[in-house]
């Protein structure tokens, strides 16, 4: 692991990430596609690496938040096929052409856009219709007569391919879900009776492809259950977390009773006690509020992050740890085995949700990527 280059890492098992990817595709119903979200740098799992795995799995079709995400996976792999969930501001739409990215649209005008730079590239795009069943942040309104005109309009559009139309479920509870659900089920019915069809008819993220088995319909967006995220689907699949965040101490020094770590001295040993420093701290995405209830793992021993957590660095008390060997590998989160903190509990503790844990990781944290039980790559971004 010489080209390492920090003792601060984060271990991708690709191992887990194909077996959540035929847990679900045992679990779906016949020719549901598979759409995996891959936006925010694949929830901090690296997108190009985690895109090259799936791809080798038999898996083409890969959802991102942006443009610039698109564009970062067609420059590794033209083969991808690639949708734009996000709005695309319209002075960028013709790099959608340039690239063959699938393009979210819910007006009109950007769909006349593109159907001119399509038009000028000699390129038919393919475009998916955000529908709004009750989220409010982006489509056009479920329930509306104007709807269905402007989507007869756009289907005019002769270098537009609607291959797609969506709507994303707030979550709020099966009731509302089943709404959010009908009215995109009603809007579908009414464009098909008037000849509109579609290839992917969509609206599952992870939770409700588990959830709702009936709302499948045509395509899945799969985001935090591939990475072994969601806690939903216990008892229906057997899913395991990815990602797993280590490091090693840099020094660990004796303190006397009454002394104080880190800034603001906010921390008193109440004994004599032995203190270990760890590389890693809130600037490689760590949450910085983990002082006071945040702990590490070594040798299945739980040992908690004492004083301030600074930028780079962060103490622990190890007062308690036995047979302590410097060199030994400290595991800050894992999926709970271990003694480990899972990352849903980390969590829970750090007030989020398990995405914004993983989704912080910068790129000063090199990745070490584990395929058949072995180390595979070694992926630092920084220097690449
Ligand atoms: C992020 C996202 C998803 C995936 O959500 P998960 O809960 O991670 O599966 C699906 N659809 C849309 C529109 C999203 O933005």
């Amino acid at each position: 692991m010489n080209n390492l280059f920090r003792h601060t890492y984060l271990k991708i098992n690709l191992d887990n990430l194909i077996h959540n990817i035929n847990e679900i595709k045992n679990y779906i119903s016949e020719g549901v596609t598979i759409g995996t979200v891959l936006k925010a740098d694949a929830y901090g799992h690296g997108a190009n690496e985690i895109a090259k795995t799936l791809y080798e799995n038999g898996i083409t079709y890969f959802l991102v938040s942006t443009l610039l995400e698109g564009i970062e996976l067609k420059k590794s792999n033209k083969n991808y096929i690639v949708f734009i969930m996000g709005h695309t501001p319209d002075e960028y739409l013709e790099e959608i052409v340039k690239y063959d990215l699938i393009s979210t649209i819910f007006t009109v005008n950007q769909a006349q856009i593109l159907n001119v730079l399509a038009k000028k590239h000699k390129k038919i795009i393919k475009v998916h219709i955000k529908i709004d069943t009750g989220f409010n942040r982006l489509g056009m309104k479920a329930n509306s007569e104007n709807t269905i005109k402007n989507i007869e309009k756009i289907n005019q559009l002769p270098n537009i391919d609607m291959e797609g139309i969506f709507s994303h479920l707030a979550l709020k509870n099966k009731e509302f879900d089943t709404i959010q659900f009908n009215k995109l089920k009603t809007l579908i019915k009414s464009l098909n009776a008037k000849g509109i069809h579609f290839k992917y008819n969509h609206i599952c993220d992870s939770i409700s492809t588990i959830l709702y088995p009936a709302f499948q319909m045509d395509m899945i967006r799969v985001g935090a259950i591939i990475y072994g995220l969601e806690s939903e689907e216990k008892g229906i699949l057997d899913i395991k977390q990815v990602m797993s965040f280590h490091s090693k101490f840099s020094y660990i020094r004796k303190i006397k009773k009454g002394e104080s770590i880190s800034y603001g001295m906010r921390w008193t040993a109440k004994r004599d006690s032995i203190i270990g420093t760890l590389p890693f701290g809130y600037a490689d995405g760590y949450p910085r509020n983990m002082y006071q209830k945040g702990y590490i793992t070594i040798n299945r021993k739980q040992a908690p992050i004492v004083g301030v957590i600074c930028m780079d660095q962060c103490m622990v008390d190890l007062t308690d740890v036995e047979n302590l060997n410097k060199n030994d590998e400290v595991t800050i989160f894992s999926d709970g085995s271990n003694n480990s903190i899972s990352i849903d509990a980390l969590a829970s503790l750090a007030e989020t949700n398990k995405n914004d844990i993983v989704s912080r990781f910068t790129k000063r944290v090199p990745r070490i990527y584990i395929k058949n039980n072995e180390v595979y790559n070694i992926k630092n971004e920084l220097i690449l």
